[in-house]
């Protein structure tokens, strides 16, 4: 096959799109992929745009994008390295891949936005100077937020305020997962989203939400439920898990696998006027720190915890719960501090108290102890499935069956 040929056959598979489409896509939440290399790059790019060299594109796509779903639209130089790009990646499964006609050369011709190196630079120490500048982050620090990977589980209550704060403070790469869409009633106190996103995937708004706020931030949408199918492969690569979850089934499938992957998970719930927060960690510290399962081995009956639709919540709770949850992700990433690790801090807003419990390891836990039970499933698995289609369930605040309730 000729070059011809092969850019033919490209031009077949590939939707090929201008450059004044590509920055109208990139708005509204699409990936804008500079698939150049490196040193091309130094002349300046795209801004907002990711630098995914051709030459390795394939090897490190995994690592990028996670999600075959997500729009991917690919620039070169002139538009024919990136036509063959986007061929292959569709190969790779990706099913929503574009191509920028003209490449970067007519979107600079065109006025769209650029940045070079430089500019990047100066802004990036302009962006993060109040965290530079405390010598517990430092650049050091900051470059280690900017290379952290976080799963979000839940783009809802807790999501929205641990999502915007962790954008904010430069965490590199967001994956968040949720298979909602914005309602009115959620606006309340999901902030991430917005009035004119109502009834568009949870995911897609809040990454037009998290990038309009730091558009460094890459945000990885995966439009899918978890559950025990797909879990590992969200789990498996990240720094620290986020517990932004609505319901039991996925808190426990969540923790689970946290366990198995050895990553933090950083747990909040809330209801009503009452919030917890807690970190577990047992998969990096068997035997001396609990999982979720330690804490509360079996669901509350949905009569013992109702959801937020039916008991309500105080919009402004989720805020203060998800701070927390925000700092401790930092903190869990800059490793400084002491995090809330065999700790559970109960908030009661209407009193505006806080009550912490020392959480100890459960030594018969079925997931978690000593002798690595963890790497089969949990034995009570049949009972959180049975309870899978309660999907509301915010959390176990009032009401639960824990013994440290
Ligand atoms: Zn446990």
């Amino acid at each position: 096959m000729t070059a011809r040929d092969a850019l033919a056959d490209a031009q077949s598979r590939v939707n090929e799109i201008d450059v004044a489409e590509a920055q109208q896509r990139q708005q509204q939440g699409a990936l804008l992929l500079d698939v150049r290399e490196e040193c091309e790059r130094l002349a300046g790019f795209p801004t907002g745009s990711l630098g995914t060299p051709r030459s390795g594109l394939e090897l490190s796509i995994r690592d990028q994008v996670n999600d075959p779903q997500a729009e991917l639209l690919l620039m070169c130089a002139a538009g024919q390295r990136s036509l063959l790009a986007a061929r292959d990646l569709i190969a790779m499964g990706y099913r929503n891949v574009s191509s920028v006609v003209g490449g970067y050369s007519a979107w600079k011709s065109m006025g769209m936005p650029c940045t070079t190196p430089l500019q990047a630079e100066a802004e990036y120490l302009d962006r993060y100077s109040r965290h530079i500048r405390l010598p517990e982050v430092g650049l050091q620090g900051q470059a280690r937020l900017v290379g952290a990977k976080v799963l979000l589980v839940g783009a809802g209550g807790l999501g929205s305020p641990v999502g915007m704060y962790l954008a904010a403070a430069g965490v590199g790469h967001i994956r968040v997962v949720d298979d909602d869409r914005v309602e009115r009633s959620n606006l309340q106190r999901q902030v991430m989203h917005a009035d004119a996103r109502i009834g568009m995937h949870k995911v897609t708004s809040a990454r037009i939400g998290l990038q309009s706020l730091n558009p460094r931030v890459q945000v990885e949408s995966v439009m899918q439920r978890l559950d025990r199918s797909n879990v590992d492969g969200l789990v498996r690569d990240v720094d620290v898990v986020v517990d932004g979850a609505d319901n039991f089934a996925t808190r426990y499938v969540l923790s689970d696998a946290c366990v198995r992957h050895a990553k933090p998970l950083v747990y909040g719930a809330v209801q009503r006027f009452e919030g917890q927060v807690s970190v577990f960690d047992a998969g990096r510290q068997r035997g001396t720190a609990p999982c979720y399962r330690c804490l509360f081995p079996q669901a509350p009956s949905p009569q013992d915890a109702p959801s937020c639709a039916e008991a309500g919540v105080l919009g402004v709770l989720p805020g203060l719960v998800g701070l927390m949850q925000a700092t401790e992700v930092i903190k869990l990433i800059l490793g400084i501090g002491e995090t809330l690790t065999g700790r559970l801090l109960h908030i009661d807003s209407l009193a505006m108290r806080f009550r912490e419990s020392r959480l100890l390891p459960d030594p018969q836990c079925s997931v978690c102890r000593v002798d690595g039970a963890a790497d089969v499933l949990p034995s009570n698995g049949a009972e959180v499935a049975s309870i899978e289609a309660d999907s509301a369930v915010c959390g176990p605040v009032s009401g639960c069956a824990s013994k440290a309730c």
